[in-house]
């Protein structure tokens, strides 16, 4: 491709509203722009990525036994009832009429769709095992859509759906694509790492998330650095010493004014650790909807709301009220665990915990001596704290390290969560009928593309590894003389009738502009031919970002080849 005909938008400037690195550069370099809120452009240099991506998924979905089908963006919501997910999903599915009055959805994920194929195709158990993916644009009515391509409302996802006779069959497929998404991710080039998660709204038993290690993560992950525990902080569990408080008698404690975990410690002159911190939530979704409840952890430790909401079957959790908190007897900013008139989940490291201070639900008073197994015997515990960096592994003692994560994939293991309200059903072997098990795995293709310029970055632009370069070789032609253009051409031709793909910058600019984009949009492989070098017979050639080298004429091809076998076995 000539550089003059490329539509490259570059910029000068870093766009004002563009907070992380992988936004700003492929805004900066040409190569998405925004249509609406989380909605992108991808223009042609965008485009020839996110087809590698997708052609290096592709290659090892189906060396891993999956076949790729399409499935339409529009789904019916009929089918959100059967399997009794419209309530659940909220605000992000967005949901239109027709001008018949059907109801339907942009599809956000594809259980649904694929529950009612199978259950009109599925007959026997000589249909399963079966995995069915497909790359496709799903919508997400994000409430904050941000970070580019990272968290978009339209993106690009792969998923992928597999049925199975039994569980045994299904954990063999998850680990089968556990090990399919380590493969891809590897020859991504990326540093990532796979972690135990939560199963969120989708749902089922196990379940792993695939992180890009990020600063920009969106996600907290905990790993363990004596051994190979990685979990999200939404799941993640951890031990640490225990409140070190002496038993002693209830009593009032004023506290003028004094609201805080931390400022009633400091009030009172005892660590954090010795302080209940009470939270109250009003619940939606699951039985406990509408329902208001009290959550305790310790003073210096904070609530992990997902744990809570999995504690409770719920959907999602809001902050009471002051009225609310009134109503179950509290009073806002010294609310304690002790008389609430509402249930009360407490952290289990908090069980055996005496000497304990927490409010006392009347203004300016907390309690001290609060012995929880004496005074809170009601109480539920489960685990409600956030791992923090240091806690104690719960598998080995080790230390544990809190990283950021860029989320890129994720596998489910959902066992008959879908199955058996669509009435996914095989005959088997004993001709006895049967709901089928099913895991699912999808990754964020596009939010990917932004991870890789997460991490393959530097300060003069985008440093794509050679398998993902939009183009391999960017061929600068010095000068406007005809013998530079003839023999900038020649090479040209000879690396297109190679097979290599080459950006060649024959536009009237000064060096430095071309240096520049070439460096913005992050091709690897430098090409530079001049009035002088020419006069010898040679060319520079180098990888973006190192010193370039005099090489013959001659040589320009085949030196790319090699450079590129030598990379990453790229495609060339
Ligand atoms: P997140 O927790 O980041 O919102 P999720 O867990 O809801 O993501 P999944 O349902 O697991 O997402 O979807 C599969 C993959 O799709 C994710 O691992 C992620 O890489 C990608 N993805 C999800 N939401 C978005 C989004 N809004 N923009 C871009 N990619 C996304
Ligand atoms: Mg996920």
């Amino acid at each position: 491709m000539k550089y003059s005909n490329c539509f490259v938008p570059t910029l000068r400037d870093v766009p004002a509203d563009a907070e992380v690195i992988s936004h700003q550069l492929l805004l900066r370099a040409g190569y998405i722009r925004r249509v609406t809120s989380g909605v992108y452009d991808y223009l042609p240099l965008a485009l020839r990525v996110l087809r590698r991506i997708e052609a290096i998924i592709r290659e090892e979905m189906e060396r891993a036994g999956a076949q790729e089908l399409l499935m339409p963006m529009v789904q019916p919501t009929e089918l959100w009832e059967k399997s009794g997910r419209l309530s659940k999903y909220g605000p992000e599915l967005l949901r239109f009429e027709d001008r018949h009055g059907h109801q339907s959805c942009l599809g956000p994920t594809h259980e649904e769709v694929i529950c009612d194929l199978m259950s009109r195709e599925l007959r026997s158990y000589k249909q399963l095992p079966i995995n069915l993916y497909q790359i496709q644009n799903k919508f997400r009515d994000e409430i904050r859509p941000r970070f580019g391509l990272m968290r978009g409302r339209e993106f690009v996802m792969k998923d992928a759906y597999s049925f199975h006779a039994d569980d045994e069959s299904l954990m063999a497929e998850y680990r089968n694509m556990f090990d399919t998404y380590t493969r891809i991710f590897e020859r991504l080039g990326l540093r990532f790492r796979p972690v135990e998660a939560d199963t969120g709204s989708i749902g089922g038993s196990d379940s792993h998330e695939f992180h890009v290690l990020a600063d920009s993560g969106e996600d907290l992950i905990a790993h363990c650095e004596g051994c190979d525990y990685a979990a999200n902080v939404e799941k993640a569990v951890s031990g640490r010493d225990a409140p070190a408080g002496d038993a002693a008698p209830l009593t009032a404690l004023a506290t003028p004014a004094v609201t805080t975990a931390e400022d009633v410690a400091a009030f009172a002159g005892v660590d954090a650790a010795l302080v209940i911190k009470t939270l109250v939530f009003c619940v939606s979704g699951g039985d406990a909807d509408g329902a208001i409840v009290a959550a305790c952890v310790r003073g210096d430790d904070q609530l992990q709301a997902v744990k809570l909401i999995h504690a409770l079957g719920a959907d999602a959790l809001e902050m009471a009220s002051d009225a609310q908190i009134e109503e179950i007897g509290g009073v806002t900013g010294f609310v304690g665990p002790l008389g609430l008139d509402a249930p009360v989940y407490m952290d289990a490291g908090l069980e055996a915990a005496v000497g304990m201070l927490a409010g006392a639900n009347k203004r300016d008073l907390h309690l001290t001596g609060v012995d929880v197994a004496r005074d809170l015997s009601r109480a539920q515990f489960v685990d409600l704290r956030e791992t923090r960096a240091g806690d104690c592994c719960s598998r080995c003692g080790g230390q544990i390290a809190l990283s950021r994560g860029i989320e890129v994939g994720q596998v489910f293991a959902l066992g008959r969560r879908y199955t058996e309200p669509m009435e996914v059903q095989f005959q088997n072997q004993q001709g006895k009928r049967e709901v089928a098990t099913m895991g699912c795995y999808g990754i964020g293709v596009s939010r990917l593309m932004a991870a890789v310029v997460e991490q393959c970055h530097d300060d003069g632009g985008i440093a794509w590894p050679d398998i993902l370069a939009p183009f391999s070789v960017i061929l600068v032609s010095m000068g406007k003389s005809d013998e530079v253009l003839e023999a900038s051409e020649d090479i040209y031709r000879q690396l297109q009738a190679a097979g290599v793909s080459v950006l060649w910058d024959e536009r009237n600019e000064r060096p430095g502009v071309k240096f520049k984009d070439a460096e913005l949009i992050g091709i690897p492989l430098q090409v530079v031919i001049g009035d002088r070098g020419l006069k010898q017979g040679v060319a520079e050639f180098g990888r973006r970002g190192s010193e370039r080298q005099e090489i013959a004429l001659s040589a320009v091809v085949a030196a790319s080849m090699a450079a590129l076998s030598a990379g990453s076995g790229a495609a060339l």
